[in-house]
């Protein structure tokens, strides 16, 4: 599926079918830190990421609709080289 605003919008993940890497989604709890989105996949999909800063650490966001219900999750928080690694395995379908 290709919403053809890729330019505009976030990128879109790959098919993450054969992930090897299986990311501890939490129920996202209230921070006081204030949070800085620094990518965003495309939100034609039913699920969107987030990659966040807050202070010196990172954690990706996971935002989805199930039955009309806002559900935003988070993985844990960790320094930017862990959590961007993570979030290009993401983004190429080998985490999820
Ligand atoms: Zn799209």
């Amino acid at each position: 599926m290709d919403c053809g605003l890729y330019e505009l919008h976030g990128q879109h993940p790959a098919s993450a079918d054969g992930a090897v890497v299986m990311i501890d989604w939490c129920p996202a709890v209230p921070r006081t830190e204030r949070v800085r989105v620094r990518d965003y996949t495309c939100d034609c999909r039913p699920i969107v990421y987030e990659l966040c800063q807050a202070g010196g650490l990172r954690f990706i966001r996971r935002i989805s609709r199930p039955n009309g219900r806002l559900v935003v999750e988070e993985s844990r928080w960790s320094t930017s080289a862990v959590i961007d690694t993570l979030w290009g395995e993401l983004l190429r379908g080998e985490a999820r």
